[in-house]
C-alpha cells in the first residue's frame, strides 16, 4: 500500500509538468485544452501504476501529453492511406470523391444556391429536382428521388408501398448485408409483413405466385451483395417477376445494392447488372448507393415509375431521410460524368480504380517498390509482387481483381507489430498481411500518396515521432 502510494506520488502535479520544455509552448496557445489533456494522462497513468506498472519517466510522459494535445486539437477524423486494395471500404469512408464532385461540394458549402428556388419563375423549386432529372435521362426511369442512404431508399420505399400490406421476398435473399442491414428486419421495421418464400437454394416462379393473395403490395428482389450461392441453386429471373407482377398488378421493387451505370464487363468485372438493364426489364422501382459502384457522396437512390415515386417522396419519412445539398450537388457533378463513359472511368475514382490495366498496377509497384528500397534501405526487403484485390462495398464479391503490390518483409520488427505502428503515423496507413510480409496494393494508392506511405514506414521502423500506443507499453 505505501509502495502504491509512493509510487502514484512520483507522478507530477499539473502545473508542474506543464513547465517541461516540450509542453510550455502547448501551454501558451491553448491552456484549458492543455491541463484537460495532462489531467487525462496523468488519470491513465494512475490506473496502470495500480495496475502495477512502474510510473513512467517526465520525458516519456511529456511526450504522451504533447501527443494527445495535437490529436485533439486536430480532431479525430483525418486522412489514411489505404493500400488494402479494397475500394470500396466501408471502414474508409468507401468511394472517393471525382475533382469535380469534391468542389461543387466546396462551392455548395460556401455559396448560396438555387437548392430549394427556381430561378425561372422566381418561385419555390424542389431540391431533388437538380439531381432527378439527370437520373431519368440516365438509367432511362420515369422518376427518381434521392435519400440519405440505401438502407434509407428501402426502409422508405417499403413503408411508403408496403405498409400494413405484405412483401413476398424469396429466403435466398433474406441476407444481412455489413453494418446490421437485415432484410428481415428493415422490413418488419417498415410495417410491411414478410411473405418469404422458396427455400435457402432454390426459389421458383411458382413460389412467388403460390403466395400471390389480396394482401400482396410488393415483390422485392434483394441483391445478395456481398454473399453468394454457388451449386444446386435457382433464383427467378428479373424478366420471369416482372411478368409475373404484371399479370397481377403488382409493382416489383429491386434493391440493387450497388448500382453500377456503366456496363463494366469490358474490364473483366463481370455479374453486375446496371440499373439501367434493370430499368428496361421493366422493374418498377429500384434502389441502389450513391457510394458504392456509383463512385459518388453517400445517398440512397431510387428510380422507376412516377406514381411510386411520387407516392414515395409524400411520405413524412422522406423529409426525415432528406439529402444535404452538399450531398446533392456531389451527387449532381458525379452523375454528369456518366454522360461520357470513358471519361467517367478516367475521372471517378472508385471506377478508375477498378478498371486500372494489370500493366498501369504492375508499373505503379514497381515505382513504389524502388522508392521503398532507396528509402528503407537495410530496414527491410521489398519486392513487386503479383496479388489480387478487392472490388469491396458488396459488388462483385466474387471478383478477384488481378493486382499488383509491393511486399515489404521487415528484418526486426514483426509485421503485426509493423502494421500496428502504421495505424498511428501521419497520415495511419492501412495494410494486408501475408505470410511475414506487409503487402501494399497500388490499387487504392491516390496520386502523390507514395512519398508519404515510405515517410510514414521509415516512422513506423525507427518509432520516430510516434504516439506511444497502449499496447506499447504492454
Ligand atoms: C450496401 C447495401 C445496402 C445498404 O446501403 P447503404 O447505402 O450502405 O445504406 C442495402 N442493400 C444492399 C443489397 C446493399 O448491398
Amino acid at each position: 500500500m505505501d509502495q502504491l502510494q509512493k509510487r502514484l506520488r512520483q507522478l507530477p502535479a499539473v502545473d508542474q509538468i506543464l513547465q517541461h520544455p516540450s509542453l510550455k509552448d502547448l501551454a501558451l496557445a491553448d491552456h484549458k485544452l492543455a491541463v484537460k489533456c495532462t489531467r487525462e494522462v496523468l488519470t491513465a497513468w494512475r490506473n496502470r501504476i495500480r495496475a502495477g506498472m512502474e510510473p513512467p519517466a517526465t520525458d516519456e510522459l511529456a511526450r504522451e501529453i504533447r501527443d494527445k494535445y495535437i490529436s485533439d486539437r486536430r480532431g479525430s477524423l483525418r486522412p489514411v492511406i489505404n493500400a488494402t486494395g479494397t475500394v470500396l471500404h466501408t471502414n474508409l469512408g468507401r468511394a472517393i470523391l471525382s475533382e469535380a464532385a469534391a468542389m461543387a461540394a466546396y462551392t455548395a458549402a460556401r455559396r448560396y444556391t438555387n437548392l430549394e428556388f427556381d430561378l425561372a419563375t422566381g418561385h419555390r423549386g424542389n431540391r431533388y429536382e437538380h439531381v432527378s432529372t439527370l437520373l431519368r435521362e440516365l438509367t432511362g426511369a420515369e422518376g427518381a428521388l434521392v435519400v440519405n442512404n440505401n438502407a434509407g431508399a428501402v426502409f422508405l420505399s417499403l413503408s411508403a408501398l408496403a405498409a400494413g400490406r405484405e412483401t413476398i421476398i424469396s429466403r435466398g435473399q433474406l441476407v444481412e448485408i455489413g453494418g446490421s442491414f437485415r432484410v428481415p428486419e428493415v422490413m418488419a421495421q417498415s410495417g410491411t409483413r414478410l411473405v418469404e418464400v422458396g427455400t435457402t437454394n432454390k426459389t421458383y416462379l411458382k413460389d412467388y405466385e403460390a403466395a400471390i393473395g389480396p394482401e400482396t403490395a410488393l415483390l422485392l428482389k434483394v441483391h445478395p451483395s456481398n454473399y453468394r450461392i454457388r451449386g444446386f441453386t435457382h433464383e427467378v429471373t428479373t424478366k420471369e417477376l416482372v411478368a409475373l407482377g404484371r399479370r397481377y398488378q403488382i409493382p416489383v421493387m429491386e434493391d440493387l445494392g450497388s448500382g453500377v451505370l456503366l456496363n463494366l464487363e469490358s474490364y473483366g468485372l463481370q455479374g453486375e447488372p446496371t440499373v439501367q438493364d434493370e430499368v428496361r426489364q421493366g422493374v418498377d422501382l429500384l434502389t441502389f448507393s450513391g457510394d458504392k459502384l456509383l463512385g459518388g457522396p453517400q445517398a440512397g437512390i431510387i428510380v422507376g415509375r412516377q406514381e411510386l415515386i411520387a407516392a414515395i417522396a409524400r411520405h413524412p419519412l422522406t423529409r426525415a431521410l432528406r439529402v444535404d445539398k452538399l450531398t446533392l450537388a456531389a451527387l449532381e457533378a458525379t452523375l454528369l460524368a456518366y454522360r461520357y463513359p470513358e471519361r467517367a472511368v478516367k475521372e471517378i475514382p472508385t471506377l478508375a480504380a477498378l478498371t486500372m490495366t494489370p500493366e498501369e498496377l504492375q508499373k505503379k509497384a514497381e515505382h513504389l517498390c524502388e522508392l521503398l528500397a532507396r528509402v528503407l534501405a537495410s530496414r527491410a526487403r521489398v519486392e513487386v509482387k503479383s496479388i489480387t484485390s478487392q472490388a469491396g462495398g458488396g459488388a462483385l464479391p466474387l471478383a478477384e481483381l488481378p493486382s499488383w503490390g509491393v511486399a515489404v518483409m521487415p528484418e526486426k520488427v514483426e509485421t503485426t507489430e509493423l502494421a500496428h505502428r502504421l495505424r498511428r503515423t501521419e497520415p495511419a496507413v492501412l495494410v494486408r498481411i501475408q505470410e511475414d510480409a506487409l503487402i501494399l496494393d497500388v490499387r487504392t494508392l491516390l496520386p502523390g500518396e507514395n512519398r508519404e506511405l515510405a515517410a510514414a514506414l521509415v516512422q513506423a521502423f525507427d518509432l520516430v515521432g510516434l504516439p506511444d500506443g497502449e499496447s506499447n507499453n504492454a
